[in-house]
């Protein structure tokens, strides 16, 4: 990509932090929404082409921002945060003209001659509150579906990472359209404000407990709303299965991506009594391979967020009803928060760790006595953004992807589903509504709006009053789409 010809926007930074510009920031995307600019098929390109500079011109900020904020691996860095925006805005030009397209369906005899379709329009102005996690990411890859899409958009980043949040509001402030694409940095205050003002669809990412509150701020205007939240990913784990293939994938999925604190990370493992030692020792040895003896000296793994979130796991860990079942890690470093990879063995139905979303690098195995009985404990519990499986028994997939329900699901895989642009990402029940990525993004923010076109021909006395017993009989079977109906009325009219 050439960035020798990568420009601020004239007149330069503008960039809204505080509660008091919300209102003002809110009035000012509406009146640029209605002069019709971001509809512009030439708005929507010019704007992922500069979020894409962006992601090109300074990866090297964004990589430090997010070893800053989480020290973030560099390669998990880059591929989950930099390459997630950068291919998201890659796919996004490339589909744009596909995706603004009408499509085309069929009509009814009831309306003939007739044509149809459905056409893609913006919603109009957007907000997308985002998480610290993946805080690159998850709050850019909602933006370019807002863009591609057509709305004015308000991106709120997470308070939490804070180095990433002012990065991104110093960038798109520098090189988006100011008046169309504008950020807000802050916190309750700040979203609390937002959330008075009227948006045409808000698109949230973090935990359940704050999704409800969206939800009621969003009942009040009318406004739809995407949640994607988190809960308990579920692992099952068969016997007859690659067990070193399985033992990395799991640890790749729950340990390589941000060191737990994923949304689809794996949140418990389930096995069977008989397999559970057999799986923890290969665990065990791939971990050693991967992270070294003393995991906290890895370079490759994620530091945890905070001290606040270091002290709820750590609850989690020191919980006296898991005490004594700690089968691999347990090692922590408050002055450098981080925590090892842990696994806990059979910790009891009533403790924390087995109620709360773990969100970091704990593992509890759970165990039980046929593997099959796993799809009912798991449909007992909130339904999970995610679900996995490894096993090599057919039957045993068919009916986990037939009765589990959950966001998404991968066999003999973690996480790696939300990889395919082509899959929708989104939750189901506890673990939220709405869906994104590729073209579901666009879909997202759009509205789709029903055309009829009808020419001047064709217009049949029988349509209108008086409703003669021949005119009922001939459209009741034009109604119901009956043929000989049709012919039978027809003759006899
Ligand atoms: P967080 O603390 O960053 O909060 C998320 C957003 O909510 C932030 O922008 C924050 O400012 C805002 N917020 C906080 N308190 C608020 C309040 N009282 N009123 C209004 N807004 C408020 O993130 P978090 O909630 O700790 O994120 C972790 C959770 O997110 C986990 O449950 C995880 O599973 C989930 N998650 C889900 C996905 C997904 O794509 N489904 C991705 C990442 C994380």
């Amino acid at each position: 990509m050439d960035v020798s010809v990568f420009h601020p926007m004239a007149p330069g930074p503008v960039v809204d932090r505080t509660a008091q510009n919300v209102e003002r920031v809110s009035q000012d995307l509406r009146s640029v929404y209605r002069s019709g600019k971001t509809k512009s098929v030439e708005w929507r390109v010019s704007q992922l082409k500069s979020l894409l500079r962006i992601t090109t011109h300074y990866e090297k900020d964004i990589l430090e921002a997010l070893r800053s904020d989480l020290n973030k691996p560099e390669l998990e860095a880059f591929s989950h945060e930099v390459y997630g925006v950068s291919s998201s805005c890659e796919l996004a030009l490339k589909e744009l003209h596909r995706w603004m397209m009408p499509e085309k369906v069929k009509t009814s005899m009831i309306n003939f001659p007739s044509t149809g379709e459905i056409v893609s329009e913006p919603l109009g102005v957007v907000l997308v509150i985002s998480t610290w996690n993946y805080p690159f990411k998850l709050s850019l890859d909602p933006v370019i579906g807002a863009i591609a899409a057509g709305n004015a958009v308000v991106l709120k980043p997470s308070e939490v990472a804070p180095a990433t949040s002012s990065l991104m509001s110093n960038l798109l402030g520098e090189y988006m359209d100011p008046s169309a694409v504008k950020v807000v940095e802050g916190g309750v205050p700040e979203t609390t404000a937002l959330l008075e003002q009227k948006w045409d669809k808000i698109f949230y990412t973090g935990n359940g407990k704050i999704g409800r509150i969206i939800l009621s701020a969003a009942a009040k205007h009318l406004t739809p709303v995407v949640l994607e939240l988190g809960g308990k990913c579920p692992v099952v784990v068969d016997s007859n299965i690659d067990l070193k293939v399985a033992a990395r994938r799991i640890i790749a999925g729950k340990w390589g991506c941000n060191n737990g604190q994923t949304c689809v990370a794996p949140d418990y493992v389930m096995t069977t009594k008989e397999f559970a030692s057999t799986l923890i020792d290969a665990l065990s040895s791939e971990l050693k391979k991967f992270y070294g003896k003393d995991p906290l000296q890895s370079k490759d793994l994620s530091t945890i967020i905070n001290s606040r979130h270091f002290d709820r796991l750590t609850k989690l860990l020191d919980d006296e009803k898991i005490s004594g079942k700690v089968v691999i890690g347990g090692q922590r470093d408050k002055a450098n928060l981080k925590i090892a990879p842990t696994v806990i063995l059979d910790a009891p139905e009533d403790s924390l760790i087995i109620n709360e979303e773990i969100f970091g690098p704990l593992l509890p195995i759970v165990t039980v006595d046929k593997i099959e009985d796993c799809i009912g404990l798991i449909n007992s519990k909130g339904k999970p953004l995610a679900a996995y499986l490894f096993t090599n028994d057919e039957k045993l997939k068919e009916e986990f992807v037939r009765n589990v329900s959950a966001g998404g699901m991968a066999i003999n895989e973690t996480s790696m589903h939300i990889a395919e642009s082509t899959l929708p990402f989104g939750g189901v029940g506890e673990s939220g509504m709405g869906s994104y990525h590729g073209k579901f993004s666009f879909d997202t923010f759009s509205h789709k709006k029903a055309v009829l076109r009808r020419g001047f021909a064709g217009d049949a006395d029988i349509r209108y009053p008086p409703f003669t017993p021949e005119k009922v009989k001939l459209l009741k079977a034009m109604i119901t789409g009956d043929i000989l109906g049709i012919s039978r009325a027809l003759i006899g009219l």
